[in-house]
């Protein structure tokens, strides 16, 4: 069913449709969904034509046993063992016990399919509840370090990541680079405590993540994540979301928009998006306003994935600038396949195929001669 859903929402959803006109696969997707739905009506009418069978078979049962036992007491009435309002108590009993064995095969038909959604509950209620721990987030954030990580993705049996060792300090600006599929991504979501780490620690301020209370640790945390969320809301709730008890501080608001290349806005109060009569944004724009988003929060650290994959290597190198000094006093964590920021940061941090495998600033990587020149030569070009 959900995956008949979701064939369905490709098929009726704005982004899904405009790319599938222009590639031709509408009827491709169209018959899957229809494919799908035969076989959902085939196991539904499967499960409908055995619960009749039953319902048949009990009535049939059900009408013969009324017969008969009709028959039996007319016959004792006859031969005058039991009178008449004996005869009327038994019609009675009998019909009333019909129905409810009638009632029981039913719910007896009913089983098979009660079974599947019992097995699903079950399913869940075995999940493992997500930990969380109970300390508090003990003052102004100093350090994160990462001793010998590594994962690997459910059903995986590669590492994601191998034995990494990190520290990011309080107020550093550090770029994650790398090809994609090395790992860069998956680094952040563990760095955020998204995820476990399979073996290795990982520490807040010196505090095993697994015993810091989630909220807490979240409290100094922003994020601008590579699938951001489109809000279509107003641009202040775009905005403001990030850090709803001061949505209405609008000098705050138009300073982050104004940093993030995005004061083409008169008001606030303008709605976004066109689903609802609002303003439409380009992919860029939707982009800055996550950036704007992630700024407005007031955090010690903010992480940006692949925060400007959209926007063109000069324009992104302009933004990030602004942003930079914007998160002046921030430990900034900006992932990104592209290296054309590089130069501005503080430590780049190099992965490839799951390992750490360089560390140093922009110049020192360079003189290594190593996998991040081998990069910044094939990009170069871009930020001519
Ligand atoms: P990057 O951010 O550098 O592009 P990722 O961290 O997203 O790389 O991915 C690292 C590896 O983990 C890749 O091989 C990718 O296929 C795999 N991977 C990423 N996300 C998942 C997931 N949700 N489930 C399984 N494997 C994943």
């Amino acid at each position: 069913m959900r995956r008949a859903d979701y064939y369905w929402s490709l098929l009726t959803q704005k982004e899904s449709v405009k790319e599938m006109r222009v590639l031709g696969c509408q009827s491709y997707i169209s018959d899957l969904w229809k494919n799908t739905n035969t076989k959902l009506h085939e196991r539904l009418w499967q499960q409908e034509k055995k619960s009749a069978i039953v319902t048949t078979i009990c009535d049939v049962v059900k009408l013969l046993g009324y017969g008969i036992s009709v028959c039996l007491t007319l016959v004792l009435v006859f031969y005058g063992k039991i009178g008449l309002n004996v005869f009327a108590a038994t019609v009675s009993a009998v019909s009333s016990m019909q129905n409810t064995t009638r009632n029981f095969m039913e719910m007896m038909g009913e089983v098979p399919e009660m079974l599947d959604l019992a097995n699903n509950y079950y399913r869940f209620m075995e999940l493992r509840e997500e930990a969380d721990g109970v300390l508090k987030t003990n003052g102004r954030y100093r350090e994160i370090s990462l001793k010998h990580i590594s994962f690997a993705y459910p059903d995986s049996k590669v590492k994601a990541l191998c034995n990494v060792d990190l520290e990011i300090h309080a107020g550093e600006k550090i770029a994650i680079v790398g090809e994609n599929g090395s790992g860069k991504t998956t680094l952040s979501k563990i760095i955020l405590g998204a995820y476990p780490a399979d073996s290795g620690d990982i520490l807040w301020n010196g505090v095993p993540y697994s015993q810091i209370s989630r909220n807490s640790f979240y409290r100094y945390i922003s994020i601008v994540p590579q699938d951001y969320v489109k809000y279509y809301l107003t641009l202040r709730e775009n905005v403001g979301i990030s850090q709803v008890e001061n949505m209405d501080e609008d000098e705050k608001i138009w300073k982050v928009l104004k940093q993030g290349d995005m004061d083409v806005f008169s008001s606030l109060e303008e709605q976004l998006g066109s689903e609802y009569g609002g303003r439409e944004l380009s992919g860029g724009q939707w982009q800055k306003m996550a950036i704007a988003r992630g700024l407005f929060r007031d955090s010690e650290l903010i992480v940006l994935d692949e925060p400007t994959s959209a926007l063109d290597p000069m324009i992104e190198t302009e933004i990030l600038e602004n942003f930079l000094k914007l998160s002046a006093g921030k430990t900034a964590l900006i992932i990104s396949h592209r290296i054309g920021i590089c130069h501005l940061m503080d430590r780049v941090l190099v992965m490839k195929q799951g390992e750490l495998v360089e560390s140093g600033s922009h110049e020192e990587l360079l003189q290594q001669n190593g996998e991040y020149a081998r990069l910044y030569r094939a990009q170069a070009d871009w930020y001519q």
